[in-house]
């Protein structure tokens, strides 16, 4: 490449393999990570300010977007919830992978639902809310245990309400009075009584292939991931081969390129659709250490046009979200097969600060060691552990 870049970018004039990520948070963060052993260069973007940002230190670059959207080779995103000119601008270039269908996808439950049923793919019975009357009737005819969603820009658990009563269901529809519902619908979704949530994460090369990582075992507090067992504890082949078939309808009908996470509700044999998301996600990050490719590294593999990196499982891993609190001290570094994963984040109650790996071959091992995590842990991380201590 000739001289182009100047200032703190002028090392992306030797090569031409630059990657661009909408986003650049800790996601942004661990994708560059998982590309630099490949000898790719990867630059996150600021998605309010616009700015090129170096992903680790977020130090703003001598690089405009226009330049970045010229000579990257790929485009990606760490999060849906992106401005609407910013996706279009993307897809413009023909290089943004997934594309602004699968983001639009993942950024509304209404659309996604759309997409769910279309496909016939199994997910949560529910109705679109347009207005308190239509909440009421949602509440007649799924009630009398509904979950209440915004339909865009959610996420953690946010923008959502429990409606578990028709003193509830009262309470909110007063909230509700004045609620724009034309700039935000809602959607209702019946509660579902279902035995354990898992995540199906499969990647999807250029060419079309597709791969998957096992099912891994979800554990929510708040609303939020606290906790994920991979591979899932007790899941047959059959369950695997159903959430694999799931990913293939969708990953097929958003003409998908790179990582798809699918959260679902196991309930016996069946499997609902909780929710998508066009990106790698929470509870992959296991995959750092459980995997010879890791999440991160398979979705730079898969949008860069490289060959896939194996997704087998290698060990047992438990992914403990460090929530809300400051970074620990070195105790739990000293265990051995303990990883911790920093996203140097300024602290603040409900934000994810990092997660730790705990890897073990047998599942004796791995009871062991989240029992002296579980002790090393400030106490609101303990009760997320306590869930599957002995
Ligand atoms: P995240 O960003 O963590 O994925 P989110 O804000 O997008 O969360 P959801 O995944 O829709 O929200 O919901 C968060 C959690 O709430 C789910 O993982 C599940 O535990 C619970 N939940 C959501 N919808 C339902 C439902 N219909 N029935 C029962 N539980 C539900
Ligand atoms: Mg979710």
């Amino acid at each position: 490449m000739t001289q182009v870049f100047s200032g703190n970018a002028s090392f992306l004039n030797n090569e031409n393999d630059l990657i661009l990520v909408l986003g650049h948070g800790q996601l942004a963060r661990m994708m560059y990570l998982g590309a630099t052993q490949l000898g790719l260069n990867i630059i996150a973007v600021n998605a309010d300010s616009r700015e090129c940002v170096n992903p680790v230190d977020k130090t703003v670059l001598d690089l405009s977007i226009e330049q970045a959207f010229e000579y990257c080779i790929a485009i990606t995103s760490e999060f849906e919830h992106l401005p609407k000119d910013l996706v279009q601008q993307a897809e413009a270039t023909n290089k943004f992978r997934p594309g602004a269908k699968a983001i639009s996808a993942g950024a509304d439950r209404i659309v996604e639902k759309e997409l769910l049923d279309s496909l016939g793919v199994a997910n949560c019975p529910h109705r679109i809310v347009r207005s308190t009357q239509d909440l009421a009737r949602a509440y007649t005819e799924l009630g009398p245990k509904l979950i209440l969603k915004t339909s865009r820009e959610g996420y953690d658990g946010y923008g959502q309400w429990r409606i578990f009563s028709l003193d509830e269901l009262q309470d909110i529809c007063n909230e509700l009075q004045e609620f724009d519902f034309d700039h935000m619908p809602l959607v209702a979704e019946q509660c579902v009584n279902f035995e354990r949530e898992i995540s199906l994460l499969g990647v999807t090369d250029i060419d079309g292939k597709h791969d998957y990582y096992p099912l891994t075992e979800n554990h929510h507090g708040a609303g939020q991931l606290v906790l994920s067992l991979a591979p899932a504890p007790n899941s047959d082949k059959e369950l695997q081969r159903q959430a694999q078939e799931i990913h293939d309808k969708i990953a097929e009908a958003l003409n998908y390129t790179g990582v798809l996470a699918i959260e679902l509700f196991q309930m016996g044999d069946k499997l609902l659709v909780n929710e998508i998301a066009p990106r790698v996600h929470n509870s992959g990050h296991w995959t750092q250490q459980g995997c010879a490719a890791s999440q991160f590294e398979n979705h730079i593999r898969a949008i860069a046009g490289l060959p896939l990196g194996s997704t087998k499982p290698q060990h047992l891993v438990a992914m403990v979200n460090y929530v809300g609190e400051p970074k620990p001290n070195n105790d739990i570094l000293k265990l051995a097969n303990t990883h911790l994963h920093w996203y140097d984040k300024a602290v603040r109650a409900k934000r994810k600060m990092g997660h730790i790996n705990l890897v073990a071959d047998s599942v004796q091992e791995l009871q062991s060691l989240i029992s002296k995590v579980h002790d090393l842990l400030p106490e609101s991380l303990q009760t997320n552990l306590a869930k599957i201590k002995d």
